[in-house]
């Protein structure tokens, strides 16, 4: 097995990768920024490197002082957590140069789906079903006009390095696109450092279904099911996830499944990946893109599969075989998770930070918290607004929810504004308890922006 594994990330995902490392008797390097020294998982990890200033780009995004990290620390392995570099396949590429293996696919992999518009055309050619859209990126305006009048409108502009819900812009006629396509490939630029958009039919109302993937080296590929993520921010930020999702029968369940393994199969993947659609409201589903990478909610899959991914991650880049067949996964009960960030619902997601005053974790039969916040901490204004996953487990979905309602109104973190509220009013929803659910679920039936 690795030696040491350095996990290039912070926060509560850096903890939750610290713990299977533990049980898998691995020592880790946690990494940290200036502004992180007294982060949880720099304290949880055997050793701790300081690797520059807050910003996310001197730090985190910081690959020669990572690789350095790692070479002077003696590690075999760097686990990239999500966000951060996890998507990038020129820190792949550096650590398989240095000998150091990246614990996620290949450096070619990532590339092929991290520009969305290329990762549309491979899954097309591979016969997947892909949400309609222009063939690759769109140019001029002609382009752009001429494409979005054969989909007709409304049409979504894309940036095709985009990420975590950003880059994304509606345009509902030809006026709305002309004037937008210039905006969205300048903000693209500016923010993922490349322009490059491309044009997808803008799909109504529809649920966000992703499945769960994890191949190995020689050959298996198998999912775990999925996650059903429509309840999203007017942002695209996704705010509860569950697995299973209620809204898909045995044989639509199988359908996705299938075209998810053979998607992951068109770019040879090897190790855990997710395989995001579209379901509309006719029941038809299109690929939207692939997450290369562990996802946020990745724990709702491991409540309800019993498996540990970020432990079948580091088998499978240790080139260990999964040793599971598609007919040997099976799903038991229901899980929800609610993520809480530190942001103020109730004035448009305004980001807070501060210090945790008192902090109380809930417990109890099937309630899962990770997080990296302990009662004196301060939460740095540097990075991702994610506090803690409140993941509840029961037999039933219905069962599933009031858990994660006792879970919500024990949960205590004092100091900051958080979406706990938000969140109680979710799981109170009559739709949502109800299951009828879409993107548009926060809009539509609890109008909010
Ligand atoms: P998941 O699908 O795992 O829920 P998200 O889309 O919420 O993932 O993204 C996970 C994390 O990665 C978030 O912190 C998000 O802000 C960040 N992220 C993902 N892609 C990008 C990107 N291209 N640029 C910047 N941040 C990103
Ligand atoms: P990201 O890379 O930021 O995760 P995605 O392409 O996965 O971006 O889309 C994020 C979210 O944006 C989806 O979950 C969905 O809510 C919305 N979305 C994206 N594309 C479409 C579409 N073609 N039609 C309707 N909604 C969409
Ligand atoms: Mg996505």
């Amino acid at each position: 097995m690795f030696k040491k594994i350095l996990i290039a990330n912070r926060g509560e995902i850096a903890v939750r990768i610290i713990r299977t490392c533990r049980e898998l008797r691995i020592p880790t390097v946690a990494v940290y920024s200036q502004a992180d020294r007294d982060c949880l998982h720099v304290r949880l990890a055997d050793e701790a490197v300081c690797i520059g200033p807050p910003p996310n780009k001197d730090s985190y995004l910081n690959i020669p002082n990572l690789m350095q990290a790692a070479l002077n620390t003696g590690a075999d392995a760097v686990h990239p957590g999500y966000g951060n570099l996890s998507e990038v396949a020129a820190f792949a590429e550096n650590c398989e140069a240095c000998s150091i293996k990246f614990i996620g696919p290949s450096a070619d992999t990532i590339r092929r789906m991290q520009d969305k518009a290329a990762a549309r055309r491979t899954m097309r050619e591979a016969g997947i079903p892909v949400i309609p859209g222009s063939d690759g990126v769109v140019e001029g305006e002609q382009d752009a006009v001429r494409t979005a009048e054969s989909l007709g409108y409304p049409i979504l502009i894309k940036a095709a390095m985009g990420g975590g819900g950003r880059g994304i812009r509606v345009a509902h006629n030809e006026d709305d696109l002309t004037r937008s396509l210039r905006i969205a490939q300048s903000e693209a630029q500016a923010a993922f450092g490349r322009r490059d958009v491309y044009l997808e039919k803008y799909v109504e109302e529809p649920r966000h279904v992703e499945f769960q993937i994890v191949a190995d080296e020689h050959g298996e590929v198998v999912h775990l099911g999925e996650r059903e993520c429509s309840i999203q921010t007017g942002k695209h930020q996704k705010l509860v996830e569950e697995s299973p999702c209620v809204a898909l029968g045995r044989r639509l369940r199988h359908q996705m499944g299938e075209t998810a393994v053979r998607a992951a199969r068109a770019v040879s993947y090897v190790n855990a990946g997710t395989v995001e659609f579209m379901v509309d409201r006719e029941d038809r589903f299109h690929f939207l893109e692939m997450n290369t990478r562990i996802q946020v909610e990745h724990p709702v899959t491991e409540m309800v599969t019993g498996r540990d991914l970020v432990r079948e991650q580091i088998r499978i880049s240790y080139g260990h075989k999964l040793g599971v067949h598609q007919r040997d996964v099976k799903s038991n009960g229901h899980a929800i998770e609610c993520r809480i960030t530190a942001e103020d619902p109730a004035n448009h997601f305004l980001a807070s930070s501060g210090t945790v005053r008192a902090l109380h974790l809930p417990g109890g039969p099937g309630i899962r918290v990770d997080t990296h916040l302990y009662p004196g901490y301060t939460v740095p204004p540097f990075y991702d607004a994610l506090l803690a996953k409140l993941i509840a487990w029961a037999p039933t979905r219905a069962e599933a929810i009031v858990r994660a309602e006792r879970g919500l109104r024990e949960l205590q973190i004092d100091g900051l504004k958080t979406t706990i509220p938000l969140h109680l009013e979710v799981l109170a929803n009559a739709y949502f308890r109800r299951g009828e659910i879409a993107t548009n679920f926060l809009q539509r039936r609890m109008g909010l922006g």
